[in-house]
């Protein structure tokens, strides 16, 4: 079979650091994918939150394809003109007043360790470099932001890792308060923890925090890398609570599949960076930049985040009335577009078994299904991948 043997090829050749679904994919439109074989497949994954405009989005295409072919790179060392306008789109939409450029969520996150750092450094001399991150979070697999995740299932066989982070429960605003007693300048963490098991921030926790950072002085980050850009139904998920953050992280989405991050702080902290102190040679490259410009474009409508909303609340519901029928569903969490289903048993079948009846999702923290489908579903597809998933829950626990 000829999809066998592509998967047989990489696994000969490729760093075997994934447990890769048996699929080769070949061709994406919108909120479908096709594999080697020509199946199609109703994708709720988005690769991973970052389609969020469907795949191959004529306008994205053909405003990068122009771009490739005037100018690619450059490098940092001198001004392009589509990172200029990105930037001021970003700023314009957010609280931020200054971008930094890089490539991952990672990257961006390992900057807004080292921009909070450095901003402490300035402002209160040595001794307060902590920062205060979740238990149950995710910022990424290089070493500083590995070190600020709160998962040791990742850590193990990299440590030492780095020191200065110290982990307290989401939802606990007494052991956040209580970390800030010994040399913290920062508090990271998602709005709402995507790989975590899309684990929702209490009421009041976001505006608790915020107030915990004022009151100590302590910078207040949020990685947006999954929650950002539009998969909420706002345009970053912090907006949904009132709070306002002193620096955030922005990936996955950005340039709707082409790689790309953005570290956004207010003027006061972005002071902290000047030349010298942090780079990127890729970053803000000028096809991933008007890519991403044009994305934003769509993405900071009023009324596509309007419907967005409308089409989570739509799904949302729908998935309740099917766990209330199944007794393996335990729980139905999410907001806007980013969904989970936790189960009271090993969801791996599940996955499978969607995948065999064409629909794509995944599993997260072994038992809690997760939809992260482009935010151009539409309702008719929203039906249909609910179907397959009744089925399928249907099929594996009978
Ligand atoms: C995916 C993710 C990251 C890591 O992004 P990469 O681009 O894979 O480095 C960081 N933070 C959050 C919240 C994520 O979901």
């Amino acid at each position: 079979m000829l999809s066998q043997n592509w998967m047989e090829r990489a696994d000969k050749v490729v760093m075997q650091t994934y447990g890769r679904q048996p699929l080769v994919l070949v061709k994406g439109e919108g909120c479908r994918v096709w594999d080697d074989a020509g199946k199609e497949y109703l994708d709720f994954l988005a690769g991973l939150a970052v389609c969020n405009l469907g795949h191959a989005h004529p306008e994205v295409a053909a405003a990068a394809a122009a771009q490739m072919r005037q100018l690619v790179h450059t490098s940092n060392i001198y001004y392009t003109t589509p990172m200029v306008e990105l930037a001021e789109e970003l700023v314009r939409h957010s609280f931020a007043d200054r971008v930094f450029f890089a490539n991952s969520g990672a990257e961006v996150n390992e900057g807004a360790i080292k921009l909070c750092r450095k901003y402490a450094r300035e402002r209160y001399g040595p001794g307060r470099h902590n920062i205060i991150s979740m238990r149950n979070s995710f910022h990424g697999r290089t070493l500083g932001a590995l070190s600020a995740t709160g998962q040791d299932k990742f850590w193990q066989g990299f440590e030492p890792l780095l020191p200065g982070f110290i982990f307290v429960p989401f939802n606990d605003l007494a052991a956040l308060e209580k970390a800030t007693e010994v040399g913290a300048c920062a508090v990271l963490l998602e709005p709402i923890q995507g790989e975590g098991g899309v684990c929702l921030p209490d009421p009041g926790f976001l505006a608790g925090v915020r107030q915990i950072c004022d009151k100590k002085g302590l910078l207040l980050v949020v990685d947006e890398v999954q929650t950002g850009l539009g998969r909420t139904g706002r345009l970053f998920a912090h907006e949904h609570y009132g709070v306002k953050p002193d620096v955030m992280t922005l990936a996955k989405a950005l340039a709707n599949g082409l790689p790309m991050g953005a570290l956004l702080a207010t003027e006061q902290v972005a002071q902290a960076f000047v030349p010298g102190t942090h780079a990127s040679t890729f970053g803000a490259g000028p096809v991933i930049a008007t890519a991403a410009k044009t994305a934003f474009g769509i993405l900071s409508n009023p009324d596509f985040l309007a419907a967005v909303r409308e089409k989570g609340d739509y799904l949302g519901q729908k998935a309740a009335v099917l766990a209330k029928k199944l007794p393996v569903v335990k729980e139905v969490r999410g907001l806007g577009l980013i969904w989970g289903l936790e189960l009271t048993q090993e969801g791996g079948a599940v996955v499978n078994a969607c995948r065999e009846r064409g629909l794509l999702i995944n599993c997260t923290q072994g038992n809690i299904l997760r939809f992260l489908p482009p935010l151009v579903v539409s309702q008719e597809e929203i039906d249909r991948g609910l179907e397959i998933l009744a089925a399928s829950l249907g099929a594996v626990f009978p």
